[in-house]
Formats: C-alpha cells, structure tokens, sequence
C-alpha cells in the first residue's frame, strides 16, 4: 500500500476553508491555507482571533454564545453568510459546522465554500423571476403556457383577471379555455391551431369569443407560438398570449352595421342590400326554392317634395320603410335601393304568395293617416315584380326585370304593381 499523504497536507490542498474553533472563546485554534488565503490574509491574522471576525454579519460574544447553543443542538449546523476581505470586499460563504469532543475538549470543526458565483447567478435569477413576474401582471395580455401532452396550462394571473377568474380559480387543463370558446368560433380557433401545430403555419392566431365566468361572451385577440418539440418533432409546448379586445370588437361591429344602414329609414342600404340580393339568389338556386324580388317606387314623389317641403318628403320615406318593416314577412328582406325606391326579397315564395303579400302593402300603405300625422292626402306606390327562376334563369338579370315591371306599372297609371309574366298590372 503507497503511503497515505499526512491529513494536514490534504487539508492544505482543500478548496474549501477549514476552521477549528474553540466554542467557549471562538476562537480560530487551526486553519487551512484556504481559509487566510481566500480573505487576502496571513495565518498569524487569523489563528487565535475570533472566528466572529471574519463575518460581516456577526458581532460580540453575547451572539457567538446563542450561535454555539445552535451548533451544538444539531449534527450540522449550515448558514449563509459574509466573509470581509482584507481588501474591503466580501465574500458569500455557505458554512458547514459540526461539534464534535476529543481527549475530553469540545471543539467545533467548521467548513466554509465560497459562493459567490452562485450567489450571484441566484441574484440574476431572482432579478429576471421579478421582471418576468412584473410583465406578467403589468402588461395587458395574458400568459397561458401549454404542455401538450398532459394538457395541462397555465394560466397566468392577469389571463384570469381578463376571463373574470380569481388568481385560484380556473382549472389548469386546456379544456377549460376550449369548452368555453364560442361555438361559432370554436372550428375556426381549433383549426388556426392545428395548422401552426402541423407545422403549415408559422404561428397561431385568432380573434374570438369565450364565456368568461360570468357566463358573458367577450372578444380576445390570442396568438402562441410552439416552444419545444419532443424527440419525434411533435409538438410539446406552446405559450401564448391572449388580449381583451371585446371594446374595440364591439365598436367595429357597431361601425360595420352602421355601414350597412341608411340613416333616414333605418333599413339596409343599397350596398348591403344588393350583397344580400346576391346570396339569396344564389341560396335560392343552391335549394331549388324561388325568389321573388319586387321594386318598389312612390309614386310623384318630387310633388311631395315640391307641394310640402322636402323635410316632409323625408318622413314619407321613413313613414314607408316602417310600413314595409311592419308588413312583411321575418323571412323577408327590404333595403333603400336610394330615394324613394326600395327593394324587397321574398325568398322560397310563388307567384301567388308574392301577390297576396303586393296586395297588402298596397292596403297597408292606404291605411295610413297621411292627413293626421302629415297633412298629405294620400301616398301611393308602384311595384314591380320579378321570381327567380321563373321569369329568368339568369342571376343577373332579376332586377333588371323587376324594374322594367316596376316601369310598366308606372306607365299604366301608378299605384299598382306589375310582374314580369304578366305586366298588364292591375290596381290593387
Ligand atoms: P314617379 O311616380 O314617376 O316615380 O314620379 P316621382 O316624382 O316619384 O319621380 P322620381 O321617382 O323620379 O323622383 C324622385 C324624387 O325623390 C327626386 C328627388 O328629388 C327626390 N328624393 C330623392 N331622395 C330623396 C330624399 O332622401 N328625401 C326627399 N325628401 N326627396 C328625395
Ligand atoms: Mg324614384
Ligand atoms: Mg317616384
């Protein structure tokens, strides 16, 4: 067996410092090279001082005898101090001490490793944790963190403030945000993620609607992004980020409407008006079900206008768009094609049916007390008539149609309608 090196030798090549300590004094009875070294000290500086010199935070015996009670009640006593340097610095020391008896004296036998470093990569740690934490709660949007695999999220503090939800509220699990997202969005919102998780899209990102816990809907705006990959490329983890839009959404919604409305009636105007003549047509081509779409014009309107003023001419115009709102059907639809001309479609109605409803406009219009309310006489109308697909295949030309039988009913003395199979035009 080759020689065992003697026990100081190896104390002396110890990274860590190594300190004897009389508990009575506290005094330093032996040290390694360390233990002066590290400090910027010599030996002579250290051996028989106070062990409590070397702290910073430590001072007087009156405390060194509550530290050796502590020592002495456990096997290792470990705490995180401060050594001073010679130079004025300080050192983070994490120190190990046991007690321990030999030929009848008690010493403590301590060990101190220097951490500085760690306490330092800690402090960075911590430093950016509060960052982190300050931007989670601070800024408007809110975290979810997704593992993929367990479905379990989180949710950060100011994702449930946003939904309504206590910071202890709100189970952890990504059916809690699905099964509350809107069911006319849910398809859309699913999909925009599975693409980003099948890798067709470089990120996720909807707008939608989710019932916060009140049970009201609100509009968010949420993207996330993959963040790890499991061995087989699948997706792990995804986090993102969710904004309350529902103000902005609300009044976009409300502008968009507005868009579509004409002031005075109150009625789609012609531009929504003629985007849904469209999809009725072509909805009434898809089923096979007619469409009758009828042109409605007053009747010597610019006397109106020129007999009563023109403000008056405005509250004749309301005065028939309520009338005609009044009048037909909830399936039916009737917008301001501009002036005193409307426009009304009549989906999966016959020939027949679009007469009766004519007919009874016409009666409807006559009931009005134009003398009370206005001091007009009386105000008539004239309609023209044109059924998809009877009187034309052709999307296009139904309109057309309908006002050139709105022409003729003109032509044959007003106040009556006309339809294109059969433009004779009757009074009503
Ligand atoms: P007809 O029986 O042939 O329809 O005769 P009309 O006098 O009604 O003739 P026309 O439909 O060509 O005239 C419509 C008039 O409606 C012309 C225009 O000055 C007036 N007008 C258009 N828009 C408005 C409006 O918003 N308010 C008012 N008060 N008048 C309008
Ligand atoms: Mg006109
Ligand atoms: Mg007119």
């Amino acid at each position: 067996m080759p020689e065992t090196p003697k026990f100081d030798i190896l104390f002396e090549q110890l990274p860590d410092a190594v300190y004897l300590i009389d508990p009575e004094s506290s005094n330093i009875l032996w040290c390694n090279r360390a233990a002066y070294e590290d400090l910027g000290l010599d030996a002579v500086d250290v051996l028989n001082h106070s062990v409590i010199s070397l702290q910073k935070d430590v001072r007087g015996l009156p405390q060194w005898t509550d530290i050796a009670q502590v020592i002495r009640s456990v096997p290792v006593y470990t705490f995180v101090g401060r050594h001073r340097h010679r130079e004025g610095g300080e050192i983070a020391v994490e120190v190990n001490t046991s007690h321990f008896s030999h030929d009848g004296r008690e010493y403590f036998l301590s060990i101190a490793r220097n951490i500085n470093k760690r306490v330092a990569t800690e402090q960075r740690l911590n430093e950016s944790a509060q960052q982190n934490w300050f931007v989670l709660n601070e800024s408007m949007d809110g975290l979810w963190d997704w593992k993929v695999a367990t479905g379990d999220v989180f949710f950060s503090p100011k994702l449930k403030q946003i939904l309504g939800y206590g910071p202890d509220e709100m189970q952890p699990k990504v059916e809690t945000w699905s099964n509350n997202i809107h069911p006319e969005d849910k398809d859309y919102v699913l999909a925009a993620l599975q693409q980003h998780m099948d890798g067709r899209c470089g990120r996720y990102e909807a707008e939608y609607r989710i019932m916060n816990r009140n049970g009201y809907y609100m509009w968010i705006y949420d993207r996330g992004k993959i963040t790890e990959y499991d061995q087989h490329g699948q997706p792990q983890r995804i986090i993102g980020m969710m904004q309350n839009i529902t103000d902005r959404k609300l009044l976009e919604l409300h502008l968009e409407h507005l868009a579509h409305l004409d002031d005075l009636t109150q009625l789609a105007n012609r531009r929504a008006g003629m985007n849904q003549l469209n999809q009725m047509l072509q909805q009434a081509e898809t089923q096979q079900q007619p469409l009758c779409v009828g042109v409605i014009d007053i009747d010597n309107f610019k006397h109106i206008n020129d007999q009563y003023g023109h403000p008056m001419g405005d509250e004749v115009i309301a005065g028939v768009a309520q009338m005609l709102r009044q009048h037909l059907r909830k399936t039916d639809y009737v917008f301001r094609m501009g002036g005193e001309e409307f426009v009304f479609l009549l989906p999966n109605t016959s020939t027949d049916e679009a007469q009766q409803l004519e007919q009874a406009l016409h009666a409807r219009l006559r009931d009005i007390d134009w003398l009370g309310g206005y001091n007009i006489p009386q105000v008539t109308f004239s309609i023209g008539i044109a059924c998809f697909p009877e009187d034309t295949q052709n999307k296009d030309h139904v309109l057309t149609l309908a006002d050139s039988a709105l022409y003729q009913a003109k032509e044959n003395g007003r106040n009556r309608t006309c339809f294109v199979a059969n433009n004779e035009g009757e009074i009503p």
